[in-house]
């Protein structure tokens, strides 16, 4: 998978999704592992049934992965820090966990019934791990009408400071849906899953993670995934459209949107020339910036940031 984004069996896969155990974990239960239980927020899930333990050049699958193997990038240095082995097997859950997590998570099933009772025959995905800013809102209106319908599947990433809480991102998502961009021509979801950082073979994963629950296109943007400067600016889109035909899912490569305040709309590079021709007249939408700018209570202008969802969010913790 590292190498090639290809399974022993054939099938495309862009990232390994491992169990890294630690070098001093290891070397205390080694020689005893057949099976290992599963824990989650402290409650036993499931079973890994091992398979295969096995060590990895961490550099050198980390160039694989994340392009680089320079430590100053999070998730080389997260990759690269574990150290010791990794272990392989087959991930069996318990039917209880499986039925108590789809009431806060929807499993592809779930999602897949929806989108089936609404006889939508295709279906674009759009993720995103943040609370939508008026880019966002722009997507989602931009591309409505080249499907029948939208998964909106934002990522529901783990805990840390400085990053938006699960709540705020949910209450974002619903009030966007009900007060602005209306059910019929949406489906809301929540995936937990961490952020790897990964840039562009990260944006393939969640492209067919997308496809598994039922999208027939995933909207890739600008630095999707991608982690302070590592990656150009659409690099993702090209590693999609390299490989277009195995992914089983098409793609939007979408231009960045931005505020034009000749225009006095959100726009893009395809929609006018303002961004290269009169520059100081862009402001560019960026969640780094605006987090940054929640966090410390300076007003972010309704142009960039809708002031009735920054209501809507005013008694919900926003920051971890
Ligand atoms: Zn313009």
């Amino acid at each position: 998978v590292a190498a090639d984004c290809e399974l022993t069996s054939g099938d495309f896969f862009p990232f390994p999704i491992s169990l890294d155990f630690g070098q001093l974990r290891y070397t205390t239960i080694k020689g005893s592992i057949n099976s290992l239980s599963l824990y989650w927020r402290g409650n036993n899930i499931g079973m890994l049934k091992v398979f295969d333990v096995f060590e990895i050049d961490r550099l050198q699958v980390s160039e694989q992965l994340f392009g680089t193997t320079n430590m100053s990038h999070v998730g080389v240095r997260d990759f690269v820090q574990r150290r010791g082995p990794l272990i392989g097997g087959k991930v069996c859950l318990f039917t209880d966990f499986v039925g108590s997590i789809s009431s806060r998570y929807d499993t592809p099933d779930c999602v897949k019934k929806n989108i089936q009772k609404r006889s939508w025959k295709t279906v674009i995905g759009f993720a995103t791990r943040n609370v939508p800013h008026r880019g966002h809102e722009y997507l989602l209106r931009n591309y409505q009408n080249q499907a029948d319908g939208m998964l909106i599947q934002p990522t529901l990433a783990q805990k840390k400071p400085g990053q938006y809480t699960e709540t705020a991102i949910r209450t974002a998502f619903k009030y966007l849906i009900q007060s602005t961009l209306g059910s019929e021509k949406y489906v809301l979801s929540f995936l937990p899953a961490r952020s790897l950082n990964a840039g562009p073979r990260e944006a393939l994963l969640q492209a067919v993670i997308r496809r598994n629950y039922g999208c027939s296109h995933f909207i890739i943007g600008r630095d999707h995934s991608g982690f302070g400067g590592f990656y150009g600016q659409y690099e993702a889109q090209e590693l999609a459209a390299k490989y277009a035909n195995r992914l089983g899912i098409k793609i939007i490569a979408a231009r960045e949107p931005f505020y034009c305040g000749i225009c006095n709309r959100i726009s893009s590079d395809e929609m006018c020339d303002h961004l290269t021709t009169k520059p100081s007249n862009i402001t560019r939408l960026s969640s780094s910036a605006i987090r940054s700018a929640q966090r410390c209570n300076i007003d972010v202008p309704d142009h960039v940031f809708d002031l009735d969802l920054q209501s809507a969010l005013s008694h919900v913790q926003l920051f971890y």
